[in-house]
């Protein structure tokens, strides 16, 4: 080999060097620009030292919470069905914190299964902070009715000043008051920003909505009134805010009527309430593949109004029962819900010794 040829040699091994060398720091450049690209991670905290667990899901329910008991306890009966099926703000507010001490931490219902592109479902192994007790909470017919706005509850919900999801309450007076604890959404809110390490990955509940007075206090079932274009920009605002701050939605059935409880509900009469709930209630809460059927009601196995309801896209479906049966099917899960009410707190309050004591959180105002 010729010198010429070496020297050339030698200067071509440079030059593939520097290409190289170049080249990794073009990469290292992208690296670390992707770094500081990437967004900055909330307030929250993920957990650290997950364990295993293997024990009982729990999943708890209310309904939206008396917040005057004067008022919801004043009808012609005494206000006998809010006393049975309904637990007072003073009672709710109680029951948070011996939830918390009780190492209950609130988990999305999405952590329960995984699904397969074919949607085979599959229970999925539950990673927590170590003596945590997973719990899914779920309010059903957040819907507001027109009849209670001044019955004792919230009227509807809105965002507050501070653009967080808060309660409208007409008080025994008359005024229309925004409030942070007219409902389960704010106080939950309220409470896991003061405890994070109660809800894992900001997992807060299922709101359980229908349709047949409208969404979420909005009358969005009638259709042609003054100021509905407003209301469904709010709707829509405060959806996106639930949604962002850890809610989920389900379908709790557009019209809740009596023939879901009695199962005497036809499969045309099942599909024209799911094609109400999906022309009025999905345009505002969006998709969900969850069913929590009305009065507690789950469609059994093979029943083809079940079938219906999957070929709907719904894979989880929630009833009602203190014994959270959690049950999984080739392609969804059926879960019992502990219905924490007046009856429970009431004539039941043994079932309830996992989770608190009756004795600590009843309103007196049930007995005036
Ligand atoms: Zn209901």
């Amino acid at each position: 080999m010729s010198k010429l040829k070496h020297i050339k040699n030698i200067e071509k091994l440079y030059k593939t060097i520097i290409i190289l060398c170049g080249f990794l720091a073009l990469l290292l450049i992208i690296i670390n620009l992707r770094e500081k690209t990437k967004p900055t991670p909330k307030v929250y905290t993920p957990p650290e030292n997950l364990v295993s667990y293997t024990g009982k899901i729990y999943h708890i329910f209310f309904h939206s919470l008396i917040i005057y008991p004067e008022l919801a306890f004043s009808g012609i009966d005494g206000g006998q069905s809010f006393k049975d099926y309904m637990v007072t703000r003073s009672e709710f507010k109680k029951i948070l914190p011996k939830l918390y001490e009780n190492n209950f931490i609130l988990i999305n219902s999405e952590l329960l299964y995984s699904l397969d592109i074919n949607g085979n479902m599959t229970r999925k192994g539950l990673m927590l902070p170590e003596g945590k007790k997973p719990m899914i909470l779920s309010i059903d017919d957040v819907n507001y009715q027109t009849d209670r706005d001044h019955m004792g509850f919230a009227r509807r919900l809105v965002l507050d000043n501070a653009g967080n999801v808060a309660t409208e309450v007409i008080t025994p007076n008359g005024q229309t008051v925004v409030t942070r604890d007219g409902d389960v959404v704010p106080i939950i809110d309220d409470f896991v920003a003061l405890h994070p390490d109660f809800s894992f990955h900001g997992a807060k509940g299922i709101i359980a909505e229908t349709g047949f007075d409208g969404v979420l206090g909005y009358r969005t079932n009638i259709r042609n009134y003054i100021g509905r274009e407003k209301d469904i920009q709010d709707i829509t605002k405060i959806v996106r805010k639930l949604k962002e701050s850890g809610w989920q939605f389900a379908s709790h059935s557009y019209s809740h009527d009596p023939i879901f409880k009695e199962n005497t509900i036809t499969l045309d009469q099942l599909k024209y309430d799911a094609d109400k709930w999906d022309r009025e209630v999905k345009p505002f809460v969006g998709t969900t593949t969850i069913f929590i059927g009305p009065f507690g009601q789950i469609f059994r196995e093979e029943d083809q109004r079940k079938e219906y309801l999957l070929s709907k896209g719904f894979n989880v479906f929630y009833g009602v029962g203190m014994d959270l049966d959690l049950r999984y099917f080739p392609t969804y899960l059926e879960m019992n819900r502990a219905d924490i009410d007046g009856i429970r707190l009431n004539q039941y309050s043994g079932m309830l010794k996992e989770y608190f004591d009756p004795k600590e959180v009843i309103d007196p105002a049930r007995n005036n």
